[in-house]
């Protein structure tokens, strides 16, 4: 079964640019433009991330790629692909600033601990982060939280790299739905605690929060196995369309 009719597509040729005008929500620290693509009036359904953290770049690249497959017409869904701009300019987890931007919201739980974490393929949890003077203490960090505020998505879905899961501590229809479609499992958390994450205050505002975790693989094979599943997220009415397998696909297959 194919994950989207071709009536929503882009012919091949068309699809090396982004054909939508981006809405600039906001600037990075060092003044980067941060660009949210599709609809900018709340309430939206669904809103997708990529690269909160900016040694993640694949999930830039694998958000770009569904986006601009997709007729600009054909855009339901809201997509930031990239959170964290001077991170991938930098090749840094971290903002220019040093802060891990997912501990870097003003939740219930932010400590000004700092955060340690584990390069890709390395042992050792030992290199060491900020999480912020105080919680949104970062430019990027408050144009997210204004953004959220803004269009009002009754679900986020958020790309990070390499740990193979998707977690979502309610198990929501749409995080089953995404578990099933790239056969990665759904965890309710990642094993480890992370305070002052986006995860967190998602779910301290009632907003369901996916947490897409792609595989450790070729980039080439994360596109073919999971473009066509955010091609499906960027244009989907949710939930009517991201529940039911039966239902899953737009129009004929
Ligand atoms: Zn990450």
């Amino acid at each position: 079964m194919t994950e989207d009719s071709h009536e929503l597509l882009l012919p091949r040729e068309r699809r090396g640019t982004l054909a939508l005008e981006p809405t600039v929500y906001g600037r990075s620290a060092r003044g980067v433009a941060l660009e949210c693509f599709g609809p900018q009036f709340g309430p939206v359904e669904i809103l997708l991330l990529a690269s909160m953290h900016g040694d993640e770049s694949d999930t830039t690249v694998v958000l770009s790629d569904a986006l601009r497959a997709v007729r600009p017409d054909a855009v339901r869904n809201p997509a930031v692909l990239c959170v964290n701009p001077d991170g991938v300019m930098r090749g840094t987890r971290c903002n220019a600033r040093g802060v891990d931007l997912n501990r870097n919201l003003p939740t219930k739980n932010w400590s000004a601990n700092p955060v340690y974490y584990r390069g890709h393929g390395q042992e050792n949890q030992d290199m060491r982060l900020g999480a912020g003077k105080q919680g949104a203490s970062e430019p990027e960090t408050r144009a997210l939280i204004a953004l959220v505020e803004r269009l009002k998505p009754k679900a986020v879905v958020s790309l990070h790299a390499p740990l193979a899961c998707i977690e979502d501590p309610e198990a929501s229809a749409l995080g089953q739905w995404i578990s099933g479609k790239v056969k990665l499992p759904l965890l309710p958390d990642v094993g480890y605690e992370t305070p002052g994450s986006f995860g967190t205050w998602c779910d301290e505002q009632g907003i369901t929060i996916i947490t897409w975790e792609l595989p450790a693989e070729p980039l080439p094979d994360i596109l073919a196995s999971h473009a066509p599943v955010l091609r499906k997220l960027i244009t989907a009415r949710y939930p009517e369309e991201v529940v039911d397998g039966s239902r899953a696909t737009i129009g004929p297959a």
